[in-house]
């Protein structure tokens, strides 16, 4: 994964172009070619700075192999100033007005639908996303970045009069000091911007770390949100891989991690961030389920299959991966088929594209490897985009849409995620039957039923073991007053993503208890107060 920052002949398509020229070294000049250095700043204390490190991954468009930019693994030294960058900016930060810090938020959704374009734009060369499903990316955040507008009636806290004779308790949440980010690749716009604007409204200075596999957006919104008049050192971002996250986790003046990621990473953190007392929510992978009933509306029902297998090839937390037929796939699989069959695999720049590439190299083999075994293990490959050949992008890192049929759950391909633009096909006889095989797996994080019945709907919503639950809706993620609700092995934490949850996670609670009565002193009692009259 790492490579010296050695440079590469790249001939270059215009819209590979548009890069972070404010946020990488040797800026104004040239975007990329004959730029010598691309290397992405971090950001410490209100400046972007050019970073030490000798070390640095190359970005790579995922359509081309172009590098767009390297990414430096911050130094350990550089990693402690944006820490205590954030530290000292916090007591000044946490007494500003929460109107102040809200009005920012008013100013940041602004300019993100300003910028959304450019966003977008970066989002698809560096992520490899159709351009309109970037912008797609950048909207779900923005829904954060709304949310968090109303951050005083949000935190807003209890009060009980008179708890006691003349004695009344409040409750106040504050925010907790430094928190920290740690963000995948899949969304680079909406995961960054569900942590830091709902962190730092809550009073909070914070430090993000990217994926390093596409970072431009994060430092895009940073700019964004220091223009909003964000004041320097309340968003600090750091770069790099494993070290700058074990850092994260090992620093004692940090308070609270957000992760969004794979299990691997997110239960690795999980476990050491909280051994270092720290709060820690995970996201984490997922294997999300459609269960379709004999009497499912089937025109809709199969646009809701194809749109949320395959859109984002496959590279959503929430993408469909897994569609489970009651009675028999036999009524459906032709459709399906011919359904899947025209969508457009292409550059996600290019007009009329359905599917972009996948993240990288590695991840293509993958996703191959595990539809091979599902077939060596007896699955039927009722359409294979291993073999997907894409004019002009030859060295993209495409796969086609790929149904596997048959597919049983003691096959890899369906314990795994794959995380690609892969649908699994499985059959169960009755509704109960699909409901045993979606709460048999691990993961937790969606599942959907498709029906016309009422009694069938309700019986799915209380008895299936997933966090978001759908009801003819293929993603069913909620909008940021509702939490994100991933469960079991797809999240590790007791505090979820945004909503009121979000509010919780980055503040703490502190109850006051005051005493103002004008009476007589009744002496000294050494006896447990309680409200009762002696
Ligand atoms: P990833 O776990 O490889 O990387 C995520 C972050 O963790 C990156 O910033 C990376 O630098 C860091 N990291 C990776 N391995 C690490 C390790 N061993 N030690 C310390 N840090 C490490 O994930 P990804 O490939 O970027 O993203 C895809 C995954 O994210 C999928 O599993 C997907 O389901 C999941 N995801 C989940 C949600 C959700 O809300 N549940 C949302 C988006 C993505």
């Amino acid at each position: 994964m790492f490579r010296s920052s050695s440079r590469r002949a790249l001939s270059l398509q215009p819209w590979t172009l548009y890069r972070l020229s404010r946020f990488s070294a040797s800026a104004e000049s040239s975007p990329i070619a004959g730029n010598p250095d691309l290397t992405v700043k971090n950001l410490i204390g209100g400046k972007f700075l050019e970073s030490r490190s000798e070390a640095s991954i190359d970005v790579i468009n995922p359509a081309t192999q172009e590098v767009v930019s390297r990414v430096p693994l911050t130094t350990g030294e550089e990693f402690k100033a944006a820490v205590e960058a954030a530290k000292s900016a916090f007591p000044k930060w946490r007494n500003t007005p929460i109107t102040s810090r809200q009005r920012i938020m008013f100013k940041l959704q602004e300019l993100i639908r300003r910028d959304m374009d450019k966003l977008a734009l970066n989002i698809t060369t560096e992520q490899g996303k159709t351009l309109r499903d970037a912008q797609g990316d950048v909207f779900r955040g923005l829904e954060v970045v709304e949310h968090a507008c109303g951050m005083a009636t949000l935190q807003m806290g209890e009060y009980v009069s008179n708890v006691s004779h003349g004695i009344d308790t409040y409750s106040i949440r504050e925010p907790l000091g430094v928190c920290a980010g740690i963000c995948p690749f899949n969304f680079p716009a909406m995961i960054p911007l569900w942590m830091f604007p709902m962190a730092v409204t809550c009073g909070n200075t914070f430090i993000l770390k990217p994926s390093e596999k596409d970072p431009g957006a994060s430092m895009m919104l940073a700019e964004l949100a220091m223009e909003a008049g964000l004041p320097d050192g309340v968003l600090n971002i750091v770069h790099g891989a494993n070290d700058t996250v074990n850092n994260i986790c090992d620093d004692d003046d940090i308070r609270a991690v957000s992760f969004v990621g794979s299990n691997t990473a997110g239960m690795h953190i999980y476990s050491r961030a909280a051994a270092k007392g720290k709060r820690v929510q995970s996201n984490m992978g997922a294997k999300n389920h459609a269960v379709i009933m004999p009497d499912a509306s089937p025109d809709a029902t199969l646009n809701a299959l194809v749109a949320a297998g395959f859109g984002a090839a496959g590279q959503r937390c929430m993408a469909l991966s897994t569609a489970v037929f009651v009675g028999g796939l036999k009524s459906w699989e032709e459709e399906l088929i011919k359904r899947a069959s025209t969508l457009k695999v292409n550059a996600g720049v290019e007009p009329g594209t359905d599917l972009g590439p996948v993240i990288s190299k590695q991840a293509k083999d993958r996703i191959c490897r595990l539809i091979q075994s599902g077939i060596e293990n007896g699955a039927r490959v009722v359409l294979d985009g291993r073999n997907v050949k894409v004019p002009g992008y030859q060295d993209g890192n495409f796969v086609g849409p790929t149904l596997l049929a048959d597919v049983t759950s003691d096959m890899e391909c369906y314990k795994e995620e794959i995380f690609g633009p892969v649908l699994l096909c499985m059959q169960a006889d009755t509704l109960e039957d699909a409901i045993d095989i979606v709460n048999s797996n691990k993961y937790g994080n969606g599942a959907s039923i498709f029906t016309t019945s009422g009694v069938a709907a309700r019986k799915f919503q209380s008895e299936i073991e997933a966090g978001q639950v759908g009801i003819n809706v293929p993603i069913p993620v909620p909008l940021p007053f509702f939490s994100f609700t991933g469960s079991k092995a797809s999240f590790a934490g007791d505090l979820n993503f945004y909503g009121k949850a979000g509010v919780q996670f980055y503040t703490q609670i502190k109850t006051v208890t005051q005493q103002w009565k004008d009476l007589p002193s009744q002496g000294v009692s050494l006896a447990m107060p309680t409200s009762q009259k002696s």
